[in-house]
């Protein structure tokens, strides 16, 4: 169905950013619902209140560190000491902020950012045990694939894994946006959901199947790499806070949906860590179908729409600058 219609590359790039937001304000009013709760009164639209009490159109720490991640590679090539720092400051100062308060922030990523603060070097400030793998990483990471997605593999999926390691340093946790970023480097360059899942699987065992360090988490990827996703039911799709799980449910909703909105809508109405599923949903639906395919109203009822619009027109003139130039 998403073949018919041609998008222009900066089309896909502000699509999945503003779906990255979208799905985020969508999921804050039901975070922490469980999925039976969820269901009886499903979202179809931007509400307000509810987990946070916070107004329509209010979207989270996703979106904060998004903001924040995007912000600095417009000011510097990629420099993850400088991301660093305004993470620090989106904490502590609370810039990028919907209301000028953080209202949300993840264990992990707290923890880290207090590392940086303390003066401990960016790069390896992000926890590295095993239980430091929520989706805190993945949920920002979309700038960062995007910006780089005209390197090669290699190149690219290293400062993805730097990227990742500021706030999430574990394999997995680098993996899962390794994962995430190979699958957008084939969303943006027009190919169809299901050829790009299966592209993104190669790519993704010629990266990482050879070496140890990456090859001992294989068996966390099973589910994504049987390549059978879109055929899994809903209750095989869990929608914790925990990386695979969120990685997991947002390229199910995105195989089993045909459009943006009920792709997003999917993704929030899985119910549990409902802001990170539909933000990282959201991010690969709008890479797909672009910009014009997220409900108009949707976007104009999101916080600080000025500002986050003037910081996604310079990111993607960034991008377009060296998009397809190899
Ligand atoms: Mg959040």
């Amino acid at each position: 169905m998403n073949t018919t219609v041609v998008f222009s590359q900066r089309d896909r790039i502000l699509g999945g950013l503003w779906g990255s937001l979208v799905g985020d304000a969508l999921g804050v009013p039901v975070e922490f619902k469980d999925r039976a709760t969820v269901q009886a009164d499903p979202v179809r639209e931007m509400r307000g209140f509810g987990s946070h009490r916070q107004p329509a159109g209010t979207w989270s720490d996703d979106s904060s560190l998004l903001l924040c991640s995007a912000e600095s590679l417009i000011h510097h090539e990629f420099n993850t000491e400088d991301m660093g720092k305004r993470f620090v400051r989106w904490h502590q100062e609370e810039i990028w902020t919907p209301h000028g308060k953080v209202f949300d922030v993840g264990v992990s990523t707290a923890r880290a950012l207090g590392r940086i603060a303390s003066g401990m070097r960016a790069e390896v400030a992000g926890g590295d045990d095993q239980f430091s793998n929520g989706n805190g990483s993945l949920m920002r990471i979309l700038p960062v694939a995007l910006r780089f997605a005209h390197l090669p593999p290699k190149p690219a999926l290293e400062k993805i894994h730097r990227a990742s390691a500021l706030t999430h340093r574990h394999p997995r946790s680098q993996m899962a946006c390794g994962f995430f970023t190979l699958l957008v480097r084939e969303l943006i360059n027009g190919k169809i959901i299901p050829d790009a899942y299966q592209q993104t699987i190669i790519a993704f065992r010629a990266f990482y199947e050879s070496e140890a360090w990456w090859s001992a988490e294989w068996d966390y990827f099973q589910m994504l790499l049987a390549g059978d996703l879109a055929r899994r039911p809903e209750s095989d799709i869990d929608s914790s806070g925990y990386v695979i799980h969120t990685l997991a449910a947002s390229l199910w909703c995105l195989l089993t949906t045909e459009n943006y909105r009920d792709c997003v809508l999917k993704a929030v109405n899985l119910g549990g860590d409902t802001d990170t599923t539909g933000c990282v949903a959201g991010g690969l639906a709008g890479v797909v179908y672009g910009l014009t395919s997220i409900p108009a109203d949707w976007i104009q009822q999101l916080a600080r729409k000025g500002d986050v619009d003037c910081l996604f027109h310079d990111f993607a003139d960034l991008c377009e600058s060296t998009i397809g130039t190899k």
